[in-house]
């Protein structure tokens, strides 16, 4: 054992990240609420893109994604020589810290944020540093109180995942503005789509040099098999996470798809809109039955029980019943289940489990 080749330090600290299940033994037709994926599918031209790659396999893909970057900065009006095309945003937020932390430097997280930042921050040798939130809310003060010689990262998602909930602009412009310069802060805008006219922290990444938004195709877009994500950031920090790219990170069946499905403003105003309504049909009719929410600003609603008892069997129930949520013990939140936003029936079949479960005399 001891003689084999020795990992780098903090490689083996890595719990390994745990995706949503998506099948139950012995159920068919199962709902999959549990990834937070977009029940409707990616827009028509997306599919129509990948078809017509099909054709080009053989070809290597272009190494600038300008075609890309060009779609995202007009749609989203930013300049395209400062956004990064990365394989899911997962890539780019990994760049990020390779780029900036290294042994012995601190990342800080949040209580209730997502599980992929301290996965990051141990694979460069970094400590994560966990700040408290405020009733499932990221806490700024916390953040800066935190904040020590050794950091060189914060990692927040505002909406959150898997609290759903956000933080203001004026909040977000005080922690921004009380970060030592040499600080990255990372705005992860995963779920920014789904606020109507929210810019993600764009505005924030053009105020300050060391603040960097990054975005995804997996959620709003309905893309996550295809693994497409980008960031924006200042020209200096573009240049620094360019020379961390593979220069093929992104297929051209990648670059395709996003493109199409960027300039396809109908299919996520319509996916919005309908997230939107089915969101809050949802925590209305969970409320009604006596299991609250905080409000939520993307695509699912975070169910609060009583006691990790009562989410764990009425969890249990809904896989009995064919129905997957996420249980989010890992994130602190042992009271809770993470319902992604289905379309209407699965909507209409999750609120009704869990009305049922919360009926039954002997529930949890
Ligand atoms: C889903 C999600 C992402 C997206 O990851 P991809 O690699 O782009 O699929 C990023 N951040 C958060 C908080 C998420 O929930």
């Amino acid at each position: 054992m001891s003689d084999g080749p020795k990992p780098q330090p903090g490689i083996m600290e890595i719990s390994l990240y745990e995706g949503g299940a998506s099948s139950l033994a012995g159920v068919e037709n199962v709902i999959k609420l549990s990834s937070n994926e977009n029940p409707w599918g990616p827009s028509d031209k997306a599919v129509g893109a990948v078809a017509k790659a099909a054709r080009t396999l053989h070809r290597y893909p272009g190494t600038d994604h300008a075609e890309l970057r060009k779609a995202i900065g007009e749609v989203h009006g930013l300049d395209p020589n400062r956004i990064i095309c990365g394989a899911g945003s997962d890539e780019v937020l990994t760049w990020i810290a390779a780029a900036y932390a290294g042994p012995g430097d601190e990342i800080i997280v949040t209580e209730h944020g997502f599980s992929l930042y301290p996965i990051i921050a141990h694979g460069v040798g970094a400590v994560p540093v966990e700040v408290p939130e405020r009733d499932r809310v990221v806490d700024v003060d916390r953040i800066l109180e935190a904040v020590t010689m050794r950091t060189r990262v914060v990692y927040i998602a505002n909406p959150a995942n898997p609290t759903g909930t956000m933080v203001g602009q004026a909040e977000l412009a005080r922690l921004a503005a009380g970060l030592p310069p040499q600080v990255v802060l990372v705005l992860d805008g995963a779920y920014a789509e789904f606020v109507e006219a929210f810019d993600g922290g764009a505005a924030l990444v053009d105020r300050f040099p060391n603040v960097v938004m990054t975005r995804t195709f997996s959620k709003i877009y309905g893309l996550g098999g295809l693994r497409i994500g980008w960031g924006y950031a200042s020209p200096g920090i573009i240049a620094v996470l360019n020379r961390l790219r593979a220069p093929f990170n992104l297929s051209t069946a990648q670059l395709l798809a996003a493109e199409a499905a960027v300039r396809d403003r109908a299919h996520v105003d319509r996916c919005r809109t309908e997230n939107e309504r089915l969101r809050n049909w949802l925590a209305h009719a969970l409320a009604e039955h006596g299991v609250p929410s905080d409000t939520s600003s993307a695509n699912f609603v975070l169910a609060r029980f009583a006691d990790a008892a009562e989410a764990d069997a009425c969890d249990a129930w809904l896989r009995q019943e064919g129905v997957i949520v996420r249980k989010v013990a890992g994130y602190k939140l042992p009271n809770c289940l993470r319902i992604t936003v289905g379309d209407e029936a699965s909507c209409r079949r999750v609120a009704h489990l869990v009305g049922q479960f919360k009926g039954r005399p002997d529930n949890g």
